[in-house]
């Protein structure tokens, strides 16, 4: 039979759940776009054929010695200035020691004690909308491991060591996060940061980007921390968001059961919606780490720091803050615009050209990223230039081509693209100028308005719904270069006169 939960039940497990609060911490795996490994030579492309990408170095074998990639030293700068980190001038690669079939040498190059980046921290919006920092504990480079490939031979597990070598930054956060919610807004913050600076590709489906997800629960108003467990590997925003809800569920009901978290690692499957223990989690006394000795200390000086902090572009948060106080744009444009960095450099050419921010904004969020979208292409692809949108939205500023005639050009400009001087000569070819009172314009209202009786006569019943019918029939009429405005303006003065 069937148990039902009675209402007071129900509104009891509400209660107890309000008594108590997530606590999270993740650690988030960049995987830096360098052209070749961290510590070798081979090609650091993705989508090789398996094996392809390795040398002797990723392969491990007897004597070859690991060289460190001055590239990915470098992105790890940046990120960490992006973030206004602390920047160490001596970080150490030690050896973090374990057996894996897909990790020939016997341990993983990383950093320990004396990671590369140390505090700095991250702003995110809560679920209310405020901003919220997260502190990020340190960021420290150290090498990919390969793949095991369970589902190609069977009985048999293949290895795949393209990765092997594939320079990663480990990017770990306080346990500042207190949902599941705020746990992928700021692993999507770290994404878009991550692409904008380039140092990462941001492809999530190619593993480009993963998060361990570290989840406790306590009562609130404790401030000990409760124990916690991992969540490993973890590779989408939706993934990361049900994951961490279904454990604090998970931890929730088992505490109220009356029974206690282990220490573990855990893993999310999406198919069955449910996190399961993978093992106990191991300690870092079991990992024996020691620094390497094949490399030497990463000495950095401040000239060097400084170099790559002065060229670091304008940040995502600071262009959105711009856009609203510099050109009166709304919140929600000003984030559309800055997420991108190629979108985000594209409408400030268009502005410039321009000098429309609000319309060049309405024109980059829609008609053009939706082109760009049907085609399959980046902001810095698109087919016309800022300087030539430009030229388009300035004369549908001032009345030159309607907005409707506007998006013909810009189609059309998008296959062909014009002389700048050559516009209006285009403009006029295509028959597009737009048609205003003095051109005949009320000769053909008139008419349209003989042709159709029946909505004339409603219209003349105070009923403004068929107004826009009649608007569109003339815009119809005049393959869109009326002006609509001056449309409505001569229907209003002819039904005053009747
Ligand atoms: P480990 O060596 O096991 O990876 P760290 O101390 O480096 O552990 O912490 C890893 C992550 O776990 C960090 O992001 C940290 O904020 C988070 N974390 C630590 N303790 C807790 C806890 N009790 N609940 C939730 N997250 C935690
Ligand atoms: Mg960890």
């Amino acid at each position: 039979m069937a148990s039902y939960k009675t209402e007071l039940e129900l509104r009891s497990g509400e209660i107890l759940k309000m008594a108590w609060e997530a606590v999270i911490g993740l650690e988030v795996h960049v995987q830096l776009a360098t052209s070749s490994k961290i510590f070798s030579g081979a090609s650091n492309e993705y989508g090789a054929p398996p094996n392809e990408n390795t040398c002797e170095i990723d392969l491990g074998l007897p004597g070859a010695l690991p060289v460190l990639n001055e590239k990915a030293v470098e992105m790890a700068v940046r990120f960490g200035c992006a973030i206004s980190a602390e920047i160490n001038e001596i970080s150490i690669f030690d050896r973090k020691n374990y057996f894996y079939p897909d990790l020939p040498k016997g341990y993983q190059i990383s950093q320990f004690e004396n990671p590369i980046v140390g505090k700095g921290s991250i702003t995110i919006e809560d679920e209310a909308g405020a901003k919220k920092i997260i502190g990020i504990t340190r960021a420290h480079l150290e090498e990919d491991a390969g793949k095991s490939v369970h589902d190609l031979v069977e009985d048999r597990t293949a290895l795949d060591l393209n990765r092997t070598g594939t320079p990663l930054l480990e990017i770990v956060s306080e346990p500042d996060i207190r949902s599941a919610q705020e746990a992928s807004e700021y692993f999507k913050q770290i994404h878009n940061l991550a692409k904008f600076i380039g140092i990462c590709d941001g492809n999530l489906a190619e593993g480009s980007m993963r998060c361990d997800a570290n989840v406790s629960v306590r009562q609130r108003g404790e401030s000990s921390l409760g124990e916690r467990t991992e969540i490993k590997n973890i590779n989408s925003f939706k993934f990361v968001e049900r994951a961490i809800e279904l454990e604090i569920e998970r931890q929730i009901d088992v505490l109220e059961d009356g029974g206690e978290i282990i220490r573990e690692t855990r893993l999310f499957d999406p198919d069955k919606d449910e996190t399961r223990s993978m093992r106990s989690k191991e300690l870092s006394d079991d990992y024996r780490y020691f620094p390497d000795p094949d490399l030497l200390p990463l000495v950095l000086s401040q000239a060097e720091i400084e170099k790559i902090r002065s060229e670091l572009p304008e940040l995502p948060q600071q262009r959105e803050r711009k856009y609203q106080t510099k050109f009166g744009l709304s919140s929600y444009d000003s984030k559309q615009l800055s997420v991108d960095r190629n979108k985000s450099d594209f409408f400030e050419k268009l502005t410039e050209a321009s000098r429309l921010p609000k319309l060049s904004a309405n024109w980059v969020n829609s008609n053009l990223s939706s082109l760009l979208n049907d085609k399959g292409l980046g902001f810095d692809q698109s087919p016309i230039s800022p300087s030539l949108l430009a030229e388009v939205l300035i004369r549908i500023d001032n009345g030159t081509i309607s907005s409707t005639s506007g998006k013909t050009l810009f189609r059309a400009f998008c296959e062909t693209p014009s002389e700048i001087s050559e516009i209006d000569d285009r403009i006029d070819e295509m028959g597009l100028r737009q048609i205003g009172g003095t051109d005949g314009l009320k000769d053909i209202v008139l008419e349209i308005l003989k042709e159709h009786p029946n909505q004339l006569a409603e219209l003349l019943d105070g009923k403004q719904k068929v107004l826009g019918f009649l608007v569109g029939q003339v815009m119809k009429k005049t393959n869109g270069t009326a002006n609509p405005k001056e449309v409505n303006e001569i229907i209003q003065n002819e039904i005053k006169k009747e």
